[in-house]
């Protein structure tokens, strides 16, 4: 197994290396976007690491010229929070997992076990917040072995939630995104909603609950710890 890291703050880039060697796996590192790309296209790599700010060539770009190219290669995408509308626009680009900075490296282990476990196959977009999971594939929200499919609006919303979960999304970027700019849509809607999400999390028996903060809009938190 080998896996290349697309990654130009040298420190991170080389601790990351050493996890993945530590994980009994070969490494590689690029610290520039066309470079990386270029070592990507080999098509030798088991999983590649993006950052998404990278000089030369973004890694949404990286991403899609692979893509475009049929180079298959599982790909975890790193995202700093404040990339936040750079990541919205990465959920339609054909990344395969996402990872916010500054992570944990259990966190970083246990998505790049996950992505390499899943190479060759389609990999169904999945987020994970605490005990809960959500599939952007199907709005399939799962909690333990209980599991149930969300509408699709209940899928945009609480996928909104989930981008970010320590920063509150205001009803006016909810209404906007899942209603559209000029939708007739108000407040009521997106309550309507955040209390059907409401429930649904209560019959999961989830930890993770969706809190609003008056005035700046809802956030998930998990209750314990
Ligand atoms: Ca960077």
């Amino acid at each position: 197994m080998r896996v290349l890291v697309i990654e130009d703050e040298r420190r991170l880039a080389g601790t990351l290396a050493d996890i993945i060697e530590e994980m009994g796996y070969g490494s590689a590192i690029r610290t520039d976007g066309i470079q990386g790309l270029d070592e990507a296209m080999t098509g030798i790599y088991d999983a590649i690491v993006l950052d998404v700010m990278l000089p030369g060539m973004n890694g949404f770009e990286i991403l899609r010229q692979l893509r475009q190219a049929k180079i298959e290669t599982p790909v975890l995408m790193l995202t700093a929070r404040s990339e936040l509308a750079d990541r919205v626009e990465g959920l339609n680009s054909g990344a395969d997992y996402y990872l916010t900075k500054p992570f944990e490296i259990p966190e970083f282990q246990a998505c790049l076990r996950a992505v390499i476990r899943r190479q060759g196959q389609i990999i169904p977009e999945i987020k994970q917040f605490d005990d809960l999971s959500l599939s952007l594939t199907d709005g399939r929200l799962s909690c333990g072995s209980r599991s149930l499919v969300l509408s699709s609006k209940e899928k945009d919303i609480i996928s909104l939630l989930f981008l970010n979960p320590q920063v509150p999304v205001s009803k006016e970027i909810i209404i906007t995104k899942v209603w559209g700019f000029d939708s007739d849509a108000g407040d009521n809607n997106v309550e309507a909603y955040i209390s059907f999400l409401r429930k649904k999390l209560t019959l999961l028996g989830s930890n993770v609950q969706i809190t609003a903060q008056r005035r700046i809009g809802y956030r998930l938190e998990a209750s314990h710890s």
